[in-house]
């Protein structure tokens, strides 16, 4: 059905070119999110830094420059792929690794190419490649090429990375945006995106969706159309940027946007309400979070606490690891923020395919099956006991904290767990008695066990990313196998029910945080085979809830 998809997008385009010229005072594109907005325009141009003039160094030198560039750019989109959308993140972090791309780097530096100009040829040849490709689809990822040879290019030349910055609530016009362009936008000052270029399944227009911003792309001409401080009109229902409406057409367009904006609030008014079943039970939803940033997102958008909190970021962001004082801040402040809304944070979970900076690991042959999660910080104590104090701390003061571990295959992981954590409550001399610890069911092997497990911890959650993965035996980032990677597998499906009866029958609450939680379209099964709480991403939280209030049990 992909195909088709993309086809009717080749239509549309041809269907929108033919309008081009049709509307006096508007241009014309195609539609990729609703809604309508009046702000000044900003212009916005991204460009690839220059290839710096200087000399060859070693051929080493050469070859460590684009290598360390791009595991910096690795470990950001990796830490990005953990956020809304975080999938087109992941891509580009696939792509970047990509043997074939690495092996051209390396001949052009041994054919005496400079490290940045070796980089832009690949690129540009591989950039070419898509250029010419036989669907749209594929020749929309053009863009994802130019981002990434874009980001490793900054990561090089030292070149400012010029995060857009928008001082007041303004539309934004470009060519193109690159998804790291959109991912960093601060959605208070950009009300709507127009694109020239750009399609309705580029990145940059899954992100904006994702986001929430009234946006258009394809509308061509709309560079040359307006200048930079004049006052537009986007309306995201049509895909017109309206640049000289006559006054009639501005009223009803002013009408259009009031109806809009008040469809809204009352979306996310609801939002804020308890969903209720049709036949009369709630079911509590929270929200997933990467960090304080998300937390606002969050709450206006009707999470009843958090879910999960990866704490992945804080240990990520930096060369050095986040000390126990720093740690404790953050959780403390979430916390409080959430007023007495429950915090449940997760205590780190890297290792193997998600590297540490400031905690270099030996490399494995299989990641997945190896350190990571609980594994990794029980092999590393002194890692994991400066986050154990500071959640401890944090508790002391904010009672709604709760701890949940990570790839928990045994009982005796979870022993270990309380008892470094006994340990250090009393290091502390404080009591750690009351606060819930929970572990992530996302191993089969605690479905399997989860009777035992479930006595020794306060409640259960569900990460179907990884239990998927691990239930089908398919690598969740292998396109070879993205057909097996698929929660709706009858196996998978069996595995989430074994779990809500295990939690049943000892009286924890189970709850489900992976993606498929915000599906709505696996709400009714979900439901069906005993969930009674979910946690997803903030963006996710209303549609989910209205949702819930369609189904009975
Ligand atoms: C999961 O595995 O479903 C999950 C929520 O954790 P992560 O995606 O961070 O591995
Ligand atoms: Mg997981």
């Amino acid at each position: 059905d992909g195909v088709i998809e993309h086809q009717s997008d080749e239509v549309e385009t041809l269907h929108h070119e033919g309008n081009a010229q049709t509307i006096e005072g508007a241009i014309t594109g195609i539609s990729v999110n609703e809604g309508i907005v009046t702000a000044p325009v900003v212009l916005v141009t991204s460009e690839m830094p220059p290839v710096p003039d200087r000399h060859f160094g070693h051929t080493t030198d050469e070859i460590a420059h684009v290598k360390q560039a791009i595991e910096c750019v690795v470990q950001r989109l990796q830490h990005q792929a953990k956020q809304a959308k975080g999938d087109i993140f992941s891509a580009h972090s696939m792509m970047l690794s990509d043997p074939e791309l690495w092996q051209s780097v390396e001949s052009h530096i041994q054919s005496g190419m400079i490290a940045e100009q070796a980089w832009l040829e690949t690129l540009h040849a591989l950039a070419e490649e898509y250029r010419h490709a036989e669907t749209l689809y594929m020749r929309e990822r053009e863009a994802d090429v130019h981002d990434i040879a874009r980001q490793v290019m900054v990561e090089m030349t030292g070149a400012k990375s010029h995060a857009i910055e928008i001082k007041e609530p303004s539309i934004l016009l470009a060519h193109d945006l690159m998804p790291s362009d959109v991912a960093g936008f601060d959605k208070s000052k950009v009300l709507g995106i127009c694109l020239s270029e750009g399609g309705k399944t580029s990145h940059s227009a899954i992100l904006a969706r994702a986001m929430g911003i009234p946006a258009m792309v394809k509308a061509q001409g709309c560079l040359d159309a307006v200048r930079s401080g004049q006052m537009v009109t986007l309306d995201g229902f049509k895909g017109h940027l309206w640049f000289a409406p006559s006054d009639e057409v501005q009223q009803a367009l002013d009408a259009q946007k009031i109806e809009w904006q008040n469809a809204r609030k009352s979306a996310l008014a609801s939002a804020q309400q308890v969903a209720m079943t049709r036949d009369g039970l709630a079911i509590p939803v929270l929200a997933n979070i990467g960090g304080p940033n998300d937390l606002d997102n969050a709450l206006t958008s009707g999470a009843e606490g958090v879910g999960l909190f990866r704490t992945e970021f804080l240990f990520q962001d930096s060369e050095v690891l986040p000390t126990e004082e720093e740690q404790y801040q953050v959780y403390r402040d979430i916390a409080a923020a959430l007023g007495d809304k429950p915090l449940t944070i997760r205590s780190l979970d890297v290792g193997g395919d998600k590297p540490l900076a400031a905690y270099p690991m030996p490399a494995e042959d299989n990641p997945f099956l190896g350190l990571r999660g609980v594994r990794l910080c029980l092999k590393h104590e002194a890692l994991f006991n400066t986050q154990l104090r500071a959640i401890l701390k944090a508790f002391q003061v904010q009672p709604n904290i709760q701890l949940m571990i990570p790839m928990v295959a045994q009982v005796q992981e979870v022993k270990k767990v309380k008892a470094l954590l006994a340990h250090q409550a009393q290091q502390l001399g404080v009591d750690a008695s009351n606060l819930p610890v929970g572990i992530m069911i996302e191993v089969p092997a605690a479905v399997l066990n989860a009777d035992a497990l479930a006595q020794e911890v306060d409640f259960f959650s569900i990460g179907t990313n990884d239990l998927t993965q691990y239930v089908m035996a398919a690598d969740r980032g292998n396109t070879a196998v993205a057909e097996l990677v698929n929660y709706f597998e009858p196996s998978v499906l069996k595995a989430i029910e074994l779990t809500c009866a295990a939690g049943d029958r000892a009286g924890i609450p189970v709850s489900m945080c992976g993606e498929m939680a915000g599906d709505p379209n696996a709400t009714q099964t979900l439901l069906g085979i005993g969930l009674r709480k979910f946690s997803a991403s903030a963006s996710l939280l209303p549609g989910l809830k209205a949702q819930i209030r369609q189904l009975s049990l």
